[in-house]
């Protein structure tokens, strides 16, 4: 876990999953704990070297790799634990990720594993956008919709935690069809990001980020593959398809060879949320025929 102080008393912690370090006056406040207790643990040392008892937790979602290691950190410590509503609701009901990507039915085995379903967590405080205290910090919860349907990410001075909001250089090339929920939301998020009046950005995978086009650049990148995507969707819909045809074909298009339920599951919501944003324009629609749910341009 490499531990990087973007400014003064704010710390981004990073790992696999980072996690933000808030220090005040000895009191720390920590912005997601990672996947599992290894990860909380790692998180916690940390705190524990700068002898800072940490006092609250912000979750910004509700996905397994963000919230996993919550439940350790409430078992050791006196911690309150703020979220989002709906993410905070999945964090105290966590099997509604597995159900979520299996279309809501009870999920097969191969997707209850801690990568999709974490253990669940206590949420003691869900938050609404807006300048706040959690526990003794002074931050803004600022609303990030679209990776996860109610995703916030936290302010703190100068700082914004801003979760799963944009991905690094580094998850573009390699899972090529980024996760997403909500693909109108995911890119009205991703063009507003740049634009908010903060210095640093950090990110809950890869690097944090300076204003200006540092930002611009990587929400850009972001903005730009999930647009093609959309577009490879739209243009296969030329002739009828179905639901499985165009997970394939994008899946081809970007040379990405899925090799686990988990990974097709995944890609099959940013799929899906791409055609709901299709059809939410106007431009495909569905039709049933022979048993079957085809996708045809409008
Ligand atoms: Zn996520």
């Amino acid at each position: 876990m490499r531990v990087v102080e973007l400014t003064s008393g704010i710390f981004h912690l990073q790992g696999g999953v980072n996690i933000g370090l808030v220090v005040r006056d000895g009191k720390g406040l920590l912005i997601d704990t990672g996947l599992d207790k290894d990860a909380a643990r790692r998180a916690l040392r940390v705190a524990e070297g700068m002898d800072v008892r940490i006092e609250a937790i912000f979750l910004t979602h509700a996905h397994a790799d963000h919230f996993g290691g919550a439940y350790f950190l409430q078992r050791r410590l006196e911690v309150s634990t703020f979220a989002p509503g709906l993410e905070a609701a999945m964090m105290e009901h966590p099997i509604m990720e597995p159900v979520f990507l299996y279309g809501g039915a009870a999920p097969i085995q191969a997707l209850r594993h801690k990568f999709t379903l974490a253990k669940p967590c206590r949420v003691d405080h869900v938050v609404e956008p807006g300048p706040q205290a959690i526990g003794p910090f002074q931050v803004e919860v600022v609303p990030l919709p679209g990776h996860a349907p109610n995703q916030m990410g936290v302010a703190v001075g100068d700082v914004l935690f801003c979760a799963d909001a944009v991905f690094p250089a580094e998850t573009l090339q390699k899972h090529k069809v980024i996760f997403c929920a909500d693909m109108d939301d995911a890119l009205e998020t991703l063009k507003r990001l740049p634009d908010l009046p903060y210095a640093h950005f950090a990110p809950g995978h890869g690097p944090a980020y300076e204003a200006g086009e540092g930002i611009a650049a990587i929400c850009r990148a972001n903005r730009e593959r999930l647009e093609a995507i959309r577009e490879e969707v739209y243009a296969a819909t030329a002739s009828p398809q179905g639901t499985a045809d165009l997970v394939q074909h994008v899946a081809d298009r970007f040379s990405l060879q899925l090799t686990t339920p988990t990974a097709y599951y995944l890609t099959r919501t940013t799929i899906l949320a791409a055609l709901s944003a299709l059809e939410g324009a106007g431009k495909v629609k569905t039709v049933v025929r022979d048993n079957r749910l085809f996708w045809m341009c409008a």
